[in-house]
């Protein structure tokens, strides 16, 4: 039986997170990360647009606003002092048309009750900044959204958290819960605390220690196209104004930390779990 302080599950960037954060707090405890994949990132964390949002979708008085904002600043300034690319390229939200208008200006409100800057434009003014861009009558650009490569930066925060004292054991999956710790593929581990972060996961493994009970994750699987333009050919995120009724953020163009451009990504709901090509698991 492996004895430690804490016991996360999940080598995402939120477990990565917690456990840096837990040990920084906590400077002489055991902090144990177990992901059951060779490596670290190699699901949502490593599979998503990359994109640094600013933080102006989300009510003013959500955790999500402030986290966003303020994530936004230190993520940046985290690249920066590591040296991993990021690509400040900003973002154009565009209206449809006439009926994206009001949830556009409920942008501009969220924009302004969160702190973060944004600026109304014409499609003229738009069309400065990205010449193809189309817009019914204004558009929002946000300049503090930016593009980063999310496995370059999941796997420096790994380092991070062993250079740190974090012991992460990849390859290590949680099976279960046992009557004085956690059973798992290396073997029972018993911890003072025990973090889930196992993403997709996490529900289930929420029901084995009586939380969750009215909560399923139903898996979606988002596609993405790759343009074969070259680098550069858009300069900047161009996103549709989002149903703010829902948790998607439109299809949209992306550009990534190269200065390639995705677009997508679609939301269909995923056969399984971990899903991510066809039928195969
Ligand atoms: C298509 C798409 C695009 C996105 N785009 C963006 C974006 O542009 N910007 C943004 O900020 N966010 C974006 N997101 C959201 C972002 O990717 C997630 O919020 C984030 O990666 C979640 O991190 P996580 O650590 O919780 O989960 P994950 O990265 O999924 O990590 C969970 C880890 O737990 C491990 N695990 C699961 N079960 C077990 C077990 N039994 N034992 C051990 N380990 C286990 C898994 O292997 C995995 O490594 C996007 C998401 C999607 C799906």
């Amino acid at each position: 039986m492996v004895t430690c302080d804490f016991l996360v599950v999940g080598g995402g960037i939120v477990g990565i997170s917690v456990a840096r954060r837990l040990k920084k707090i906590f400077q002489t405890a055991k902090v144990v990360l177990v992901e059951k994949e060779d490596e670290c990132a190699r699901h949502a964390s490593g599979r998503n647009s990359g994109v640094l949002h600013a933080g102006f979708y989300y009510t003013a008085d959500s955790l999500k606003a402030r986290f966003t904002k303020a994530g936004n600043q230190v993520m940046t300034e985290y690249c920066q002092a590591k040296g991993l690319p990021i690509n400040q390229c900003g973002k154009l939200v565009v209206a449809r048309d006439a009926g994206d208008l009001s949830q556009m200006d409920e942008l501009v409100r969220r924009g302004k009750a969160n702190g973060v800057v944004l600026q109304e434009l014409t499609e003229k003014d738009a069309q400065k900044i990205e010449p193809r861009v189309k817009t019914h009558g204004r558009a929002l650009f946000s300049p503090t959204t930016s593009s980063v490569d999310p496995v370059q930066v999941t796997l420096s925060m790994k380092k991070d958290a062993q250079d740190e004292g974090v012991e992460i054991k990849t390859g290590v999956a949680y099976q279960g819960r046992i009557k004085d710790g956690i059973r798992t593929t290396a073997g029972d581990f018993s911890a003072g605390y025990f973090v889930n972060s196992a993403g997709l996961y996490a529900d289930k493994i929420a029901l084995d220690f009586g939380f969750s009970e009215n909560y399923r994750i139903l898996p979606f699987k988002g596609l993405y196209l790759y343009s074969d333009e070259p680098k550069g050919a858009v300069r900047t995120h161009v996103y549709p104004v989002p149903d703010l009724r829902n948790p998607f953020l439109g299809v949209h163009f992306t550009i990534t930390v190269d200065g390639h451009i995705k677009i997508g990504p679609t939301a269909i709901p995923a056969f399984w779990r971990e899903n991510y090509q066809g039928f195969d698991s």
